[in-house]
């Protein structure tokens, strides 16, 4: 496996793969990777000739008071486990690389971007379509994985690649969740024993909801008020928001009908915590 740190090395490595005709998949992670990133990087090499990962933290996609600083950053074990699943190159690149100072231009999605997270996290956003239409460009795959664990981020991207017309087909992989439920996160080692043990009140949320709508529960608010009552009852925590939306459009469902993305976002201690899950009635 070859790492490379430069535009210049990804675009002559890529070249000749592209000349001949073969597949290429990329990958961007912000590494960390655990089996959810895992699964992604899998999801690839069963479908492409050419897998490149790229292992990079966005600082832009980070609000100033949020953890970029401490974000974890193992890259050898991020190489040993890219090497271990067949990846063919890891593209990491330096932030200079990826952003000069003297740069103008960003790339926003408006509308999907407004709720969910994008409410909670101003530029965040613009921050991943900006450095994903770089990496689109860098490496010109002709498939992309991302997690469904980040629905409003696989929502924006598709919409970003129909309206700006990247040739490039979005493959979106399912939550990798732990025994015990809690969605993967590489923000899941900052949780103490207690939090972690808190944690799983968010995807016992989820799974309540999942199972009023079985059996007939309708009435967004309802399922919302019952989820939150059941996050704060595991101890303290901020809830961002707790959202039933469109799994399509993001926009807000007064009753369950169609495909339902019911989102959800909670910070407990310092770490901040995503999940979801999408029914369809
Ligand atoms: P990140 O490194 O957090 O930017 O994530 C890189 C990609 O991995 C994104 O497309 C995420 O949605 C995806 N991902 C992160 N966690 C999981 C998970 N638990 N299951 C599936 N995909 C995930």
């Amino acid at each position: 496996m070859l790492k490379l740190q430069t535009v210049a090395e990804v675009r002559s490595f890529l070249q000749p793969h592209r000349a001949a005709g073969r597949r290429i998949g990329l990958v961007p992670t912000m590494g960390a990777l655990h089996e959810g990133h895992r699964s992604l990087i899998r999801a690839a090499r069963a479908a492409c000739d050419v897998v490149v990962v790229s292992i990079f933290v966005n600082p832009t996609q980070f609000g100033p008071n949020e953890d970029y600083a401490a974000y974890p950053r193992p890259l050898e074990d991020d190489l040993a486990a890219c090497r271990a699943e067949g990846v063919d190159a890891a593209f990491c690149p330096p932030v200079e690389e990826m952003y000069s100072p003297q740069a103008a231009t960003t790339v926003s999605v408006a509308r999907l971007t407004e709720g969910l997270c994008g409410a909670h996290r101003p530029g965040h956003f613009t921050g991943v379509t900006t450095v994903v239409t770089k990496l689109f460009n860098i490496v010109q795959p002709n498939v992309a994985y991302f997690g469904q664990k980040d629905a409003q981020q696989a929502v924006v991207i598709r919409k970003m690649v129909h309206d700006l017309m990247f040739p490039i087909e979005i493959v979106t992989c399912p939550i990798v969740r732990e025994a015990d439920g809690l969605a993967l996160s590489s923000r899941n080692v900052y949780l103490s024993p207690a939090e972690r043990r808190q944690a799983l009140s968010l995807s016992q949320a989820l799974n309540w909801a999942r199972e009023q709508v079985a059996a007939g529960e309708r009435n967004v608010a309802t399922l919302t008020e019952g989820m939150r009552q059941r996050i704060t009852a595991a101890g303290p925590c901020v809830i961002d928001y707790v959202s039933i939306v469109d799994a399509d459009e993001l926009t807000p469902k007064q009753r369950v009908e169609g495909n339902c993305l019911i989102a959800l976002a909670v910070r407990i201690g310092r770490t901040r915590l995503i999940d979801n899950i999408v029914v369809s009635v």
